[in-house]
């Protein structure tokens, strides 16, 4: 069997090293074509160097001097800026996990599909600022799309593809984050390092964030709307905090299927790195007596209004999505800085939705343009707060 090419964006991060975890454990199975970071040069070069990938590539410019340093004697090439980045996706290889965090992993996301291959999808933020773009460019390209949230990768894995007219729901649940239990007072006093602390989870500081906003699922329900061809009233979203069930599909027989495992971000990620194959993981066996039982609730919107704002956005469609996406990536960074309070987030995002409403964004450079102009008017809906 040839070894499959692949490439990591962003594989620094929470899901990059899990994903590098799994290709370490399988190097017959797996060429390392390209590995890429923001800034963290010594966390890229170690991960290029035990994995032999061929070139390593640094968002930040400045850090180039830095990661060929790291790089010495190695025989990896090493390049950098976003541009490169983005270039990344024409070395060739046939899998690339797309888990950039932000808006910033659009371009880079784009570039992978647009060369065709298979892309596993962690990066939610694209799907949510240009949803019906990256699919269409998927669609036209030929590449395969395959959903890394474990959400949605639960749903791609109970979903009758060939025959979705037979499906009437489909449900994903939500932890409930580390405030599912607290009340709104104590939610405005909560510091940053108790929001990013998530029950089940380990994962970067700003899905952490949106976990506990619940915004996090706000942003997820408009991602399985891009990726599973149902109208929007078909997804909802149930708290349930263990996180074993991850997704349920509910067909008009009334048949309902699920797919369960215990919450390790290594199982989604292993199903999309070995499709249509299945590989081992070192995950803990899911064992229902020990977890003795699984609770289920509705969200609450009052003490969760990033959940309802989503909800709002995602039946109006057009260039919400987009400023959704971006007022909510400039108050969390504003959030983890310590200039806003954590109550805040939902009231600036509402605010950036009230104060601009331009029209759907027909090509990439509209997005781009309305992802900037969202993100100067929250600027300027904070500072009214903050003032
Ligand atoms: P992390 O913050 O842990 O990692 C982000 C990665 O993106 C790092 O490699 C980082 O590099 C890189 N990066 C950050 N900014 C830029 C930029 N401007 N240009 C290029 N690269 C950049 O995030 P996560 O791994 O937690 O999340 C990644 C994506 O996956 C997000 O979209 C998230 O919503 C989604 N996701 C994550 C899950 C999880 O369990 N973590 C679960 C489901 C979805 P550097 O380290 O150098 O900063
Ligand atoms: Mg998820």
């Amino acid at each position: 069997m040839s070894r499959r090419k692949i490439s990591i964006l962003g594989a620094t991060g929470s899901i990059g090293t899990s994903t590098l975890d799994l290709v370490e454990r399988e190097p017959d199975a797996f060429e390392v074509v390209a590995l890429t970071a923001h800034s963290d040069v010594a966390g890229l070069a170690d991960a290029a160097r035990r994995t032999r990938a061929a070139i390593a590539v640094i968002g930040d410019e400045r850090k180039y001097g830095a990661l060929r340093e790291a790089l010495a004697g190695s025989g990896i090439e090493a390049a950098a800026g976003a541009d490169a980045v983005a270039a990344t996706a024409t070395l060739g290889a046939d899998w690339t996990m797309a888990a950039i965090v932000g808006f910033a992993g659009l371009r880079p996301t784009l570039a992978a599909l647009e060369a065709g291959g298979t892309v596993a999808l962690a990066n939610k933020e694209s799907l949510v600022a240009a949803g019906a773009l990256v699919t269409e460019t998927a669609r036209k390209c030929g590449a395969t799309l395959l959903p890394v949230d474990s959400e949605h990768n639960a749903v791609f894995q109970c979903f009758d593809h060939a025959a979705p007219e037979s499906i009437r729901k489909v449900t994903l649940t939500a932890s409930g984050g580390p405030f599912r239990d607290w009340t709104i007072e104590q939610m405005a006093a909560a510091t940053p390092a108790q929001a990013v602390k998530h029950p089940n989870w380990s994962m970067g500081a700003k899905i952490s964030v949106d976990s506990a906003t619940l915004m996090n699922k706000g942003l997820e329900l408009i991602e399985a709307f891009h990726l599973f061809p149902l109208p929007a009233d078909a997804f909802d979203a149930i708290v349930h905090p263990q996180s074993v069930v991850h997704a349920l599909v509910a067909y008009v027989d009334g048949s309902v299927l699920a797919q369960l495992g215990t919450p390790d971000m290594r199982t989604p990620i292993a199903h999309s790195l070995a499709w249509p194959r299945r590989m081992e993981t070192p995950c803990r066996a899911l064992d229902l007596a020990t977890t003795g039982r699984l609770d289920f609730m509705a969200p609450d919107l009052e003490r969760f209004p990033a959940l309802g704002i989503a909800l709002e956005v995602m039946a109006a469609g057009g260039a919400r999505p987009t400023i959704l996406n971006a007022s909510n990536e400039i108050a969390v960074a504003a959030f983890l800085a310590g200039r806003i309070g954590f109550m805040d987030i939902p009231l600036i995002v509402r605010k950036a939705l009230e104060r601009y409403d331009p029209a759907r964004p027909g090509c990439l450079d509209d997005v781009f343009a309305i992802d900037a102009e969202a993100r100067a008017i929250t600027r300027e809906a904070m500072e009214s707060i903050t003032a």
